[in-house]
């Protein structure tokens, strides 16, 4: 039986990595420090056998008895907002949390993926976005702490293969949604969803112009999955090129819920990028993958979880106009 450390394990995109490689067949240990993920959505793992759980901070020394075949480095802030309430943590853990993990990849000659982004590219001057377009990333803006971070981690995890032959993937994971993020966590699409669901008017920053392109999470798992598996040590990106306006989105998702609510607009954050969409060649033509979800399939699911959760746990979120943070 393979084992595979995942970082980031509580959190949206790793309980989902965990569930992934359960069902293959692998020795799964998760771990995570809880700053922005919840124990739940990983509880139903650990009456497992081959499932266990360290509640540790990856940015101090990680220590893991025994043999480790693989390892998935997810943690991180990934919220605009996350990251703006918690900028150091956020600079740490795609550096000195990323240094550890490839440290222990090289003690134990374990191949590592690392979860980068498409904030590498910032606000882009290429479109689409190809893997060999360098980025437009203000260093010192509200965004360089995650942009940096996750810059610096590339960069980090090239050196460890070139200099100490560690055996490392790195994926550049495009705009994800689906069940378990988390309702506060201000990404769109559970700030429109949560917002219809209470019944008030839709938020939307800047005129709307701006565009995203959203990937339902059993897409970007099995993209993941494809690249681990494949010998290919460059950056690719996984993501769904089905652009659209954040405008548009939220009509769509006033049709999806039916909600009664309008869309209101508020300022556009700092550095907001202004497009955003995946050139996905590279992964179809190396790994034969290709994002095979339309949105409103996986915005449908993505809505029955949201409408699943307690009204408590609804109501028991702090919501805020969230744009006057980025600064
Ligand atoms: P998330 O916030 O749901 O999950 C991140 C997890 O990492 C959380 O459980 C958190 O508690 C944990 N964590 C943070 N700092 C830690 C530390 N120092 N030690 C241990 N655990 C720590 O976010 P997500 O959307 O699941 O994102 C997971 C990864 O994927 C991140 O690296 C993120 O940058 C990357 N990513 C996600 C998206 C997306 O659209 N979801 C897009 C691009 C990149
Ligand atoms: N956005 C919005 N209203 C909200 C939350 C976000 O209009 O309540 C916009 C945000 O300004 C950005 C896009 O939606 O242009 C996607 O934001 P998100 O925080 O999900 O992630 P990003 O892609 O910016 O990292």
């Amino acid at each position: 039986m393979k084992t595979i450390l995942i970082t980031g394990a509580a959190g949206f995109l790793g309980s989902h990595l965990c569930d992934r490689f359960i069902k293959e067949g692998y020795y799964v240990i998760g771990m995570d420090n809880l700053i922005t993920g919840d124990l739940k959505n990983i509880q139903h793992l650990f009456k497992l056998e081959n499932f266990e759980f360290y509640h540790h901070d990856v940015t101090k020394y990680v220590s893991i008895p025994g043999n480790l075949d693989y390892i998935l480095h997810f943690a991180s802030p990934a919220s605009p907002i996350d990251y703006l309430k918690i900028p150091i943590q956020t600079l740490k853990v795609g550096s000195l949390g990323t240094h550890n993990l490839l440290g222990l990849a090289r003690a134990k000659k374990a191949r590592i993926l690392i979860a980068s982004t498409s904030e590498v590219y910032g606000d882009p001057l290429v479109h689409p976005q190809t893997e060999d377009y360098y980025g437009n990333v203000n260093t010192i803006g509200p965004r360089g702490v995650y942009d940096e971070a996750k810059r610096f981690q590339e960069s980090i995890t090239m050196a460890y293969h070139t200099f100490h032959g560690v055996d490392t993937r790195i994926v550049r994971i495009f705009n994800t949604y689906g069940p378990r993020m988390r309702l506060n966590d201000g990404r769109v699409i559970p700030a429109f969803i949560g917002q219809a669901l209470r019944g008030e008017d839709l938020t939307v920053f800047g005129d709307g112009s701006q565009t995203r392109s959203f990937c339902f999470v059993t897409d970007q798992v099995e993209g993941i999955f494809r690249l681990l598996h494949s010998d290919y040590i460059y950056p690719v990106n996984i993501g769904n090129p089905d652009e659209i306006t954040i405008r548009d989105f939220a009509e769509e998702i006033i049709k999806l819920t039916g909600t009664t609510q309008k869309v209101i607009y508020k300022p556009l954050p700092v550095n907001d990028p202004l497009q955003r969409q995946p050139d996905t060649t590279l992964a179809k033509k190396l790994l034969g993958w290709e994002a095979k979800v339309g949105r409103e399939e996986g915005m449908k699911i993505t809505y029955e979880y949201f409408k699943s959760l307690s009204s408590e746990e609804l109501l028991k979120e702090e919501h805020k106009d969230f744009s006057g943070y980025i600064r």
